[in-house]
């Protein structure tokens, strides 16, 4: 059960302006008034505890544009094994990999934790975005190395820490500030490979053996055929439904995981116009889809923002497009992440979750814009708050009047939440990952498959037509 191990890990360290700004979306009026103020407390608490752990399964997203699903699971099995024959003297490896029952292109693997590690004398410490990723089944690459012992060679065991604050000096020998344990590894390199060379090391700096959350290493496993990515993600693309031949803007798209699931979708017949504001993260999107075989995506350094014009221009292929261009419209949009998992400490202050919002409105009205008379729309973030969610729905059907709720399949999130004065159907027709509302229940017993869908990171998603 995850409830007994909540008193050893800790719950996510935020700074207290955004605990208490927090506290008032999840004990808001209108949910004091549906639950009562000791199931919103409760909420709110499960909320906090979770967001500090790994979803309890790894999702991966299969080719299924190149192979049938089936062959990209077996093939998947073997390779795992193989990754576990060489990290191990078990003689027969067990890898447990099941086909979402709903999605077509999801495989689910189990998570292992947390597990009874102990510590060893030796420690290492790893930033806090390292230590995350060692949370959901990585090495730790030595970039992300902080700390290290004194005279560590390679093939030393190492407990290794993940720095909750960002205080540790880097190159220290040891650190006593606030920091967590997330398991056991042996070093690949002397501590000399990592601080003291004239070029940053690179590479698996610490291979870890013995980790605190057991999920298998990725890194480098089948590229072309399976994609990591958070299951409400996939979800993403699915509800876009896009179709082959048509045109569909991705307007915060990098590093391209869900533009590359749009192609696959429409088996890369079409064209999938994918932008972003940051240059190299262009780079990220044109590598993943050259990877999965993707030709129809075109990436654009761009603003979004500005991603409209009424100018007269001749039929362009990058932007800024005239309106009405596209078929469908996805909106993932900036936001301030506070869904993530696991997230052991954010030094994030409210000022800085206050300011998403009204960027997302320039890029919801740019969006509205762009998109065809009887074209879908997507809006989507990876946050738990109302003022980015719920209350961006409300706005949007006010501001818009052209634009109207449409039911989203799959819908296997829950409804929105209470607070931003939308109707019960209009709830019912938005989607919430809402890993606080399960969080108790979830245990070993339940099937894999149902714990995939309720234990995942926080999520967000509001399907319009536009009429
Ligand atoms: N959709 C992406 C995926 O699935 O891989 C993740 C997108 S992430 C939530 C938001 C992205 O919006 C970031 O890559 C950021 O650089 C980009 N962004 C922020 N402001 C933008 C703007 N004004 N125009 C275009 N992109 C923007």
């Amino acid at each position: 059960m995850h409830s007994g191990e909540m008193s050893v890990f800790p719950k996510i360290s935020l700074k207290p302006e955004v605990t208490g700004y927090l506290r008032n979306v999840f004990l808001n009026k209108e949910v004091l008034a549906a639950v009562g103020p000791q199931e919103a407390e409760s909420r709110f608490q499960k909320l906090l505890a979770c967001l500090s752990h790994p979803p309890s399964s790894t999702c991966v997203r299969a080719s299924t544009h190149l192979a049938p699903l089936e062959d990209i699971r077996l093939s998947l099995e073997e390779e795992l094994k193989k990754q576990q024959k060489c990290g191990s003297s078990a003689e027969e490896p067990s890898v447990q990999i099941a086909p979402h029952p709903r999605i077509t292109d999801v495989l689910l693997l189990p998570v292992d934790g947390p597990r009874a590690v102990e510590r060893l004398s030796s420690e290492l410490v790893v930033d806090a975005q390292c230590g995350s990723a060692v949370l959901r089944g990585a090495h730790v690459f030595a970039p992300g190395i902080v700390a290290s012992p004194k005279y560590m060679k390679a093939g030393d065991m190492v407990s290794v820490f993940s720095d909750l604050e960002g205080r540790c000096t880097r190159g220290a020998t040891r650190f006593q500030g606030n920091k967590v344990f997330v398991g056991n590894g042996v070093a690949e390199m002397d501590r000399s490979a990592i601080f003291v060379t004239e070029t940053p090391a690179r590479g698996v700096g610490v291979r870890m053996v013995d980790p605190l959350y057991k999920s298998p290493s990725f890194d480098g496993v089948l590229p072309s055929m399976v994609f990591l990515q958070n299951l409400p993600s996939v979800v993403v693309g699915h509800v876009l439904a896009p179709q082959p031949g048509e045109r569909i803007l991705d307007m915060c798209a990098a590093p391209g995981g869900k533009t590359c699931h749009i192609a696959a979708l429409m088996g890369d017949k079409g064209e999938v116009v994918a932008l972003d504001r940051i240059r190299n993260k262009i780079d990220r999107i044109r590598q993943n889809a050259q990877t999965l075989s993707l030709q129809s995506i075109k990436a654009f350094r761009f603003n979004s923002t500005q991603a409209v014009s009424d100018e007269p221009t001749q039929e362009a292929e990058g932007p800024p497009f005239p309106p009405e261009s596209f078929d469908r419209v996805l909106l993932d949009a900036p936001c301030s992440g506070l869904g993530q998992r696991p997230n052991m400490a954010s030094t994030w202050s409210l000022k800085e979750i206050c300011s998403y919002p009204p960027l997302q409105r320039k890029l919801f009205q740019a969006a509205v814009r762009l998109l065809k008379k009887g074209g879908v729309l997507v809006y989507s973030t990876c946050t738990v708050t109302l003022s980015e969610n719920e209350e961006q729905v409300a706005w949007a059907l006010s501001t818009f009047p052209c634009l109207s709720l449409q039911p989203q399949e799959p819908h296997i999130g829950s409804e929105g939440m209470l607070g931003a004065g939308l109707s019960p159907e209009q709830l019912r027709l938005l989607q919430r990952f809402s890993p606080e509302l399960s969080w108790e229940q979830t245990d070993t017993a339940a099937s894999l498959a149902r714990r995939a869908d309720t234990d995942t990171i926080g999520f967000f998603i509001a399907k319009f037509l536009k009429t």
